[in-house]
């Protein structure tokens, strides 16, 4: 028997083009129900990012409905289809429940069903398995709108045997839990730290995509803590942290700690949350205690930066991810003087948006680390400051910006080759020093008084 709760949503809430594909299926005989992730966000007053629609008609089926739209074959196999009706694109997935799963990861064989309460119980968290229909009414046969109520995250069904089927239901719990600070249900937290190894089985790709998810939440700091075992199985080099005293009078908490605060302290950006994350990754492995007991991590952020290179080499992170990451680990601790010099000097070296998530993470690494810190931070403000009158003034710190360029210097004599760059290179540097302002005369003799032109 369906169980039947009480209306709650206004369809009027529904995006006008899934009411009109939730029409288009009614007017042919189908059912048709918005399911996932779309009516837990509705029930929490979010607007969906998009709408999953359930139906029984079958692929075919639904092909044939909307033959007077774009269709996009998605998932055929699946049951699944894509629909554009105007500017907005609806999943539509026939009703199934899966078959057997050998991979961890895909159902051997989908066998399509015939009701919404069929499909809901193949769905991995009871917040997920809502669906509601034309008039928005809700049906909710695993208690999820309690759940939700609760904000608590709670597999459908036997959850050892859920993650068994699937263990990147591991990593989306704890996504959507440091999504929307959800409190993982005492057995379904249980089955994932007891099956967390099955995550060696996942393919890296969709690790990646899920580790940024849960990194990019609003309690990222707080689930690296708790589920320390679980991700330890996806980036083991993240485990010699945990526990590791640094005797060093500008900590007060173990290394993993640390990491932890620094995480939450910065944006929800996925470069500074793995920054934070990896910053300190390299520090185990340098440790040294001094004759008066002091803990130094000498040459940690080189370290640091290789473990995050090839931890992200093995996830399959994006190139430019990859960078950024690299150069923010590497440079958390370089020293950032707020003068106009040196500033300009690290705006040629980083760019303009590497230097900010470079003060950035900073700033958090600072605010994680034990009292005083009042000068560290002042520092960093500073340096902020003069960051925005450098960028302000449209001082040069490019060769691009620098009012000569090779033409110029061919033109007053000097040689086509290597010594062309050298010069522009040496003009930059006097330039981002004071020495000689941007212009062009003064460069011209300030290089003809150093033999570089003619
Ligand atoms: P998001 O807001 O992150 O998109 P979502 O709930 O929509 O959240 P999707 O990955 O888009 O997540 O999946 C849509 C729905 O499909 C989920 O709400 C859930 O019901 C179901 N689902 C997705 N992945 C799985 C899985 N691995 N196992 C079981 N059900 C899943
Ligand atoms: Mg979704």
């Amino acid at each position: 028997m369906e169980k039947e709760t009480k209306r709650v949503i206004a369809p009027e809430r529904f995006l006008p083009e899934t009411r009109t594909a939730m029409r288009l299926l009614l007017d042919s005989g189908y059912q048709v129900y918005v399911v996932g992730g779309a009516v837990r966000d509705l029930l929490v007053g979010i607007d969906p990012v998009d709408y999953d629609l359930a139906t029984d008609a079958t692929p075919d089926a639904i092909m044939r409905v909307f033959s007077d739209y774009t269709v996009i074959p998605t998932g055929v196999a699946h049951g699944t289809v894509t629909v554009r009706i105007g500017a907005v694109s609806i999943e539509i997935t026939t009703f199934r429940y899966d078959g057997t799963y050998t991979d961890k990861r895909h159902p051997d064989n989908v066998i399509f069903g015939h009701s919404l309460r069929e499909d809901a119980a193949r769905r991995d968290f009871t917040v997920n398995a809502m669906g509601l229909d034309q008039d928005g009414t809700l049906f909710d046969y695993f208690d999820g709108y309690t759940d939700l109520s609760n904000r608590v995250i709670r597999a459908v069904g036997d959850p050892v045997a859920r993650m068994r089927e699937d263990a990147l239901r591991i990593l989306r719990a704890l996504r959507f839990s440091s999504m929307r600070g959800f409190a993982l249900e005492e057995r379904t937290e249980a089955a994932i730290r007891g099956e967390a190894r099955l995550l060696c089985e996942i393919a890296p790709e969709r690790i990646w995509k899920e580790l940024l998810g849960i990194l990019c939440g609003i309690a990222p700091g707080d689930l690296l803590l708790r589920y320390t075992d679980v991700l330890g199985v996806i980036i083991p080099e993240i485990l010699p942290m945990k526990g590791f005293e640094q005797y060093n009078p500008y900590h007060d908490r173990d290394v993993l700690a640390h990491t932890a605060a620094v995480v939450a302290a910065v944006p929800p950006n996925p470069n500074l949350r793995l920054a934070a994350l990896f910053h300190d990754i390299g520090k185990p492995s340098v440790f040294t205690r001094d004759e008066n007991g002091i803990g130094h991590f000498y040459g940690h952020q080189k370290i640091s930066c290789e473990i995050a290179s090839a931890v992200m080499t093995r996830l399959r992170a994006d190139k430019n991810t990859k960078e950024t990451v690299e150069t923010l680990v590497r440079w958390h601790d370089c020293p950032i003087e707020p003068d106009v010099k040196t500033i300009r000097r690290r705006l040629n070296r980083f760019g303009e948006s590497t230097l900010r998530d470079l003060l950035t993470l900073k700033r958090a690494d600072t605010l994680g680390q034990a009292e005083p810190r009042d000068e560290r931070m002042a520092l960093l403000d500073k340096a902020e400051t003069v960051l925005e009158e450098v960028l302000r003034a449209r001082d040069c710190f490019t060769l691009s910006q620098l009012a000569i360029n090779g033409d110029d210097l061919i033109r007053f004599g000097l040689e086509k080759g290597p010594q062309v760059g050298a010069s522009l290179r040496k003009a930059l540097s006097a330039v981002m020093d004071g020495e000689i302002s941007n212009q062009r005369e003064e460069i011209l003799r300030y290089l003809s008084q150093s033999n570089d032109a003619t």
